[in-house]
Parts: structure tokens; C-alpha cells; sequence
């Protein structure tokens, strides 16, 4: 039996994916969904999507692109993270448009699969995938017409675009705009936190993924994004401690006070719950915190749920991510960010979705 639900609000993801399009017009708005749509599953969410009027996907594998075409005959695939020279049959068979992230892949794509479109990356300080500004110069110096060798345009990656008074914003902007001009191409530049620096930082075209997911693109105030996930978790056991007490949890990090309710409830860090909430992390209980005690073991956590009212009992559920804690909530207090959180949960869950209201 499972003893965990997930529930994916495909309206909240359409409803997220409209918001970043009006607010990016006039640039065209796509949406990520590499990592099975951050952990939230790439059929449902691609098909939402393009019923919403979404007609261009990125993705970072070719494995991903080839699945997520067999979903979407017609939609634009462009791939950011996977090995060009040798899969280019597989690019063209399949439809895919790469993204060209070093001379090589350049020079492999304008041999044997121009003028099939393909983007080309530019490292503006990321220094992660793309071409360096020399290897770009050099590109540049030997190519007047990217049209005919199918380039569709220029992207580059913000490193740092959820602090709005990075400086590397700004630079990095500066350098894809001017490398875009000198081309005479079209530019791919905001993610979620990108879209949100402003008008100037966007490009022609913006490639959201968190804030569709309903994480917080700017970290710095509220949230502008609608929440999609709920998790809860059920109550396997609900034990009063005894009057001589002891402790909780593997490492008997925890002391078990006498007389305190503890409810042991199934989810663990298999599940996505990080085993770095042990001591630290809460789940709710008809919006009451029930404090983690003691360590996260792999199928199941203990809670203190003594002052809980009404009284909590085996079978109730638990509220791990929803309206009394996001994903965001869960990560910061995990010490990490809700990316991590939302392609780590697990399998284990009945996934169910609520409808996207576009069908
Ligand atoms: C993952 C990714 C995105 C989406 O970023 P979010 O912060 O989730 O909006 C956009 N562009 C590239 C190159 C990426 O790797």
C-alpha cells in the first residue's frame, strides 16, 4: 500500500507558465522540463503545457528530447546538455535542435546537418557549457551568414540572476546582447530569475523552469508564482513515551521526553525528505507544526505531535510541502534549494494530478 501522495496542480503550472509569458511579452516564452519536469513528470506537465499554447521545450539530455517527442509530435525540442558529433542522425530523425556548446559540435552540426536549425551557447561567465569569447571571435570572423549554416539563434545562461544586484547580471547581459547583434541573431537569455531581473535582461525568447513548478524566482520578496506540489505522508504509529524515557531515532541523537506523543510517520529520505532535516525540519498537522525529532531515517520520520489538537492518530496525514510549507521552506531549512527538493522526491508516492482546465 502507499503510504504517501503526491498531487501535481497541472492549472497552477498553466496558470505559472501564462503569468512568465505576459510578463515577458514581447519575447516568446518556453518552458524547461528537463529532469521529468524537475521530478514532476514530463508527459502530464509537457502535455499542459502545450495545450496552453507552449510550442518550445528544452530539455538536458537527448534521451529526454527523444521522449518528450514522442509526447509532442509537433513542438519546437531544443536539448542544452548533450554530446552533438555523435548523435547527429538521432538530432535530425528525431527533430531535435541542439544547443552547440563548443567549436566542435559548431563545426560537426554546419558539416552534416545545416541548415537544420540548432542554438549556439555562449559561456558569458558561467563557465560551465559554451563557447568562450574567443572561440566565439573567432566564429565570427570566419562566418557571415549564421542563417544558412541553421543557427536559430544565441543563448546564454545568468549564473546569478536570483540577486538582482549581482554585477555578473549586467555583464553577462551585455556580452549576449552584443554577440547576438554582431551576428545578426536571435537571443535566448532570462530563466525564471531572469525573466524577473526585467524587460532588458530577458532576450527574444526566455526558458523558465522553476517558477512553472511554483518555486520562488525571486528569493528576495514573495512569492509571485502559485504553488503546485502537496505532499503529505500517513501516520504509521503514534506512541506515548514512558516515564523513563530514553532517546529517538538512529544515533540516539534525540531524547524522548516522558510523557511526550510521538507520531512516527512514513516518509523518509528515499522519499525526498533530506536527511539533513533530522532534528531541524516540521510537517503539519491541520496547520500545526509537528517538529521533526531526531534523525530522518529512509522510509519514515518521527514527529512530536503532543500539544497537537485534535489528537493525531495512525492513519492520519501529514503535510510535508504544501500551503503551511513549500518546497522553498523545506529546502532552506534543509539547507538547500527546491530544485534539489523537487527532483528528489521519490517514486513511492500515488502520484495524482489535477487538471490543467485547457482540455
Ligand atoms: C535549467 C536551465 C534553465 C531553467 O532554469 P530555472 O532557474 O529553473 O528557470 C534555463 N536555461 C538553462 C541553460 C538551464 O540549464
Amino acid at each position: 500500500m502507499l503510504l504517501g501522495r503526491l498531487t501535481i496542480d497541472l492549472a497552477a503550472i498553466v496558470a505559472n507558465w501564462r503569468q512568465l509569458a505576459a510578463l515577458s511579452q514581447p519575447a516568446q516564452t518556453g518552458a524547461v522540463v528537463k529532469a521529468n519536469a524537475y521530478g514532476l513528470g514530463l508527459q502530464p506537465v509537457a502535455e499542459a503545457l502545450a495545450e496552453a499554447g507552449c510550442d518550445s521545450f528544452w530539455v538536458a539530455t537527448l534521451d529526454e528530447a527523444v521522449a518528450l517527442r514522442q509526447i509532442l509530435p509537433r513542438a519546437r525540442i531544443a536539448v542544452l546538455g548533450d554530446q552533438v558529433e555523435p548523435n547527429i542522425q538521432e538530432f535530425i530523425g528525431n527533430r531535435l535542435t541542439p544547443v552547440l556548446n563548443h567549436p566542435g559540435a559548431v563545426e560537426a552540426w554546419r558539416r552534416w546537418a545545416a541548415p537544420a536549425a540548432a542554438w549556439l551557447h555562449l559561456d558569458t561567465g558561467m563557465h560551465r557549457l559554451g563557447l568562450s569569447p574567443s572561440e566565439w571571435q573567432a566564429l565570427l570572423a570566419e562566418t557571415s551568414d549564421w542563417q544558412a549554416v541553421g543557427m536559430r539563434g544565441i543563448m546564454s545562461h545568468y549564473a546569478c540572476a536570483d540577486d538582482p544586484d549581482h554585477p555578473l547580471n549586467v555583464q553577462q547581459r551585455d556580452r549576449a546582447v552584443a554577440a547576438a547583434r554582431a551576428a545578426g541573431l536571435r537571443l535566448s537569455l532570462g530563466n525564471s530569475s531572469g525573466i524577473y531581473l526585467g524587460a532588458k535582461f530577458r532576450g527574444d525568447t526566455v526558458r523558465p523552469g522553476m517558477a512553472l513548478y511554483g518555486l520562488n524566482p525571486t528569493p528576495y520578496t514573495a512569492n509571485p508564482m502559485q504553488r503546485v506540489v502537496t505532499l503529505e505522508a500517513q501516520v504509521l504509529q503514534v506512541r506515548q513515551v514512558d516515564a523513563d524515557a530514553g532517546t529517538v531515532g538512529y544515533g540516539a541523537s534525540a531524547a524522548a521526553m516522558p510523557d511526550q506523543k510521538l507520531a512516527t510517520v512514513a516518509l523518509g529520505y528515499a522519499d525526498g525528505l533530506h536527511r539533513a532535516l533530522s532534528g531541524k525540519g516540521h510537517v503539519y498537522f491541520a496547520g500545526q507544526a509537528a517538529p521533526i525529532v531526531g534523525r530522518v531515517s529512509m522510509d519514515s520520520i518521527v514527529v512530536d505531535v503532543s500539544h497537537l489538537t485534535p489528537a493525531v492518530r495512525p492513519g492520519d496525514w501529514a503535510e510535508v510541502i504544501g500551503p503551511n510549507q513549500s518546497a522553498d521552506t523545506v529546502a532552506d531549512m534543509a539547507g538547500t534549494i527546491g530544485y534539489e527538493i523537487l527532483t528528489s522526491l521519490g517514486a513511492r508516492y500515488a502520484r495524482s494530478y489535477l487538471p490543467s482546465g485547457t482540455d
